[in-house]
């Protein structure tokens, strides 16, 4: 068996809460999972080993947002502004090294972006308020939120859009789409 596939049951994904009077500094970053584990609030949770979540510019051009509306057209995508007014696109996606048991398979050479992660920070932990601000889950979400937030490059974009149809397709892609290539037009001898 190897190292990762170890059933590692003793290793959490987090830091242990401190035990009464212990040194926070001190405290060993080893969940005893089988005595504790119910008690942790990151028990039977693994959200944060399931997800990729990538800062991207706030969008203000044309481009920028027809790239918002490709990314909120394909499946496990996701895009969120936070409570401080940054952009993120999010990725559904499980980490390869996160095991059967919601553990980390490679837990004492993680990422440091994953130790540095505190479980007593996280959105599931934090119930007041929402993770972010505007989640936008698909297209819809998004273009409820243009029309109703920018009105104006709302509808600047629509005709971006239908400027941008209105030119026509490439000839090759109405070749396929007919099945049949195109018929060029025959000059008459002398034209
Ligand atoms: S840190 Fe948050 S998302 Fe991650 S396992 Fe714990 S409760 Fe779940
Ligand atoms: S490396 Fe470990 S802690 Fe980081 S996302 Fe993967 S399973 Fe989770």
């Amino acid at each position: 068996m190897s190292a990762e596939n170890e059933p590692q049951t003793l290793l959490a994904k987090g830091p242990a809460p401190d035990p009464p009077g212990a040194d926070a500094e001190a405290t060993p970053q080893l969940l005893p999972v089988i005595q504790k584990a119910s008690d942790h609030p990151c028990f039977d949770c693994s959200r944060c080993c399931r997800y990729v979540a990538v800062e991207i510019d706030k969008p203000s051009t044309m481009k920028e947002y027809d790239h918002l509306y490709w990314y909120l057209y394909h499946g496990g995508i996701s895009v969120f502004i936070d409570w401080e007014g940054d952009w993120f696109i999010q990725f559904e996606t499980k980490c390869d090294h996160l095991t059967a048991q919601g553990m980390c398979g490679i837990y004492e050479r993680r990422p440091a972006i994953c130790k540095d992660f505190d479980w007593r920070e996280c959105e599931q932990n934090v119930k007041e308020e929402a993770a972010e601000k505007h989640l936008f889950r698909n297209a819809d979400d998004f273009t409820r939120w243009f029309e109703e937030k920018r009105p104006k490059a709302f509808h600047r974009y629509q005709r971006f859009l239908r400027k941008r149809h209105a030119s026509g397709e490439d000839p090759e892609l109405e070749r396929l789409d007919n099945g049949a290539p195109r018929k060029k037009k025959k000059r008459k001898a002398g034209k």
